[in-house]
């Protein structure tokens, strides 16, 4: 059972909390327990960490950063305790959880089920503290923004539990973040694969570690409301269990995006390469990419998308490297957004692509960049229109509750 931010966002939450885990301890299950840390508070200690250094050291962000955790899994012990349930906190280290030398969005690379088995067996509930786990460095490592619902999906794979329940403040995976799109409908049932595109193209319902690891291991993931948990919920299946494939299931957005367009660089080989080279040592993902054919065969202009909160180190990256790459000028804009189409149906169906670009422009929202996959298009449009688009294509591909 994993419990979000907004479901241990105070002591009375907890307490809520802690008689869902009783419930299913009563039930006769051996419980593992993965909590977030309260609502809000990791964005407080991100910040805390972003103002005293923009540029701060990923070691000492993930000590910062880790600390929301720790509080909740402890809390959640003790209301455990207080109405008769044996159990006991864990932090990353203590299982240990091992993980990739990334900090600050690190990979698990290994969990340790015997001591966690021992204690579950002995009826302990086990309750672990999300986001965190200990790098090859031995220092506190975290795995990225939303990354507790990774640490649950990892520790049911490594305990071979029978189920994942994601308990979350929405009953489900939704066509679209129900938030911004109030006829969104909850999904019954979807696809790994389209989880996983809705998941990194932004819908922050599961954060997308979490389903690959789903996929790779077979771990049945449903997520469900901490509020309502007898309403419906959502589960994650192969794309075989889907009986009626539309071209597009759902549709995601996000924020955190910012555009950086180099202005003429030189048309030859290897210019790609010297860009992107130091963006990926100085550990930026870069997103979408696009390059004009050059006028005259010589210059030309690059554009691509970084998280935005990777901007300050992207740019730092690219001005180290100005001589090597030899660009005229750099500029980045933060105001854009990304929004995004997603369904296996669309590999049967052509023209999806259209029907977004003609509704797009009905709307008079001018697309900056567009990328494709297989089951998604892509397109990058100024952030102020962000829910326009996504309620305009929403309606488009009759995804509509009615
Ligand atoms: P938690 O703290 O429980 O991990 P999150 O805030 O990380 O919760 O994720 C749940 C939120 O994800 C919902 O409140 C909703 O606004 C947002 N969301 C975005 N896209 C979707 C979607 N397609 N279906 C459901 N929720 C979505
Ligand atoms: N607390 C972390 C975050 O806000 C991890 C999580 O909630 O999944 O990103
Ligand atoms: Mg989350």
């Amino acid at each position: 059972m994993k419990f979000g931010g907004t479901s241990v966002a105070d002591l009375e939450r907890i307490r809520h909390v802690a008689d869902l885990v009783k419930g299913e301890v009563d039930a006769g299950h051996e419980v593992a327990v993965v909590v977030s840390a309260m609502a809000g508070e990791t964005n407080k200690l991100v910040g805390w960490t972003r103002t005293l250094s923009p540029l701060h050291d990923a070691r000492e962000y993930d000590v910062v950063v880790a600390a929301g955790e720790q509080i909740t899994a402890g809390l959640t012990a003790v209301a455990l305790g207080a109405i008769g349930v044996p159990a006991r906190s864990w932090l990353g280290w203590q299982i240990p959880i091992e993980t990739s030398a990334m900090h600050g969005s690190a990979r698990i690379e290994r969990i340790e089920p015997k001591l966690l088995r021992e204690r579950l067996a002995q009826g302990q509930v086990a309750v672990i503290a999300g986001f965190q786990g200990i790098a090859p460095d031995h220092r506190i490592s975290t795995l990225g923004r939303g990354g507790s619902d990774t640490s649950a999906v990892a520790v049911a794979a490594a305990i071979e539990a029978d189920r994942c329940d994601i308990y979350t403040d929405v009953d489900g995976v939704y066509t679209t973040d129900p938030r911004i799109v109030s006829k969104a409908q909850r999904l019954q049932r979807v696809a790994f694969e389209e989880m996983l595109e809705m998941a990194s193209l932004g819908a922050k319902v599961l954060q997308t570690r979490s389903v690959e690891i789903a996929m790779l291991y077979r771990v049945p993931v449903r997520v469900l409301s901490t509020f309502d948990a007898a309403a419906g919920g959502t589960l994650l299946c192969d794309e075989d269990a889907i009986v009626e494939k539309k071209p597009v299931t759902g549709i995601a957005y996000s924020r955190d995006e910012a555009k950086i367009t180099l202005h003429r660089i030189s048309d030859q080989p290897g210019i790609a390469a010297s860009i992107f080279g130091p963006l990926a040592d100085a550990g930026v993902n870069v997103d979408m990419i696009v390059q004009n054919v050059s006028a005259d065969g010589k210059k030309t202009d690059l554009t691509f998308t970084v998280s935005r909160s990777e901007l300050p180190r992207a740019l730092d990256a690219i001005e180290k490297a100005r001589d090597i790459i030899g660009y005229r000028d750099i500029i980045s804009d933060d105001n854009v957004a990304k929004v995004s189409i997603i369904g296996i149906g669309m590999r049967a169906h052509p023209g999806v692509a259209q029907t977004m670009f003609r509704t797009l422009s009905e709307k008079g929202i001018n697309i900056q960049v567009i990328s494709t996959s297989e089951i998604k298009v892509s397109v990058l449009i100024s952030e102020e229109y962000v829910e326009l688009a996504v309620r305009a294509l929403h309606s488009a591909y009759g995804l509509d509750a009615g």
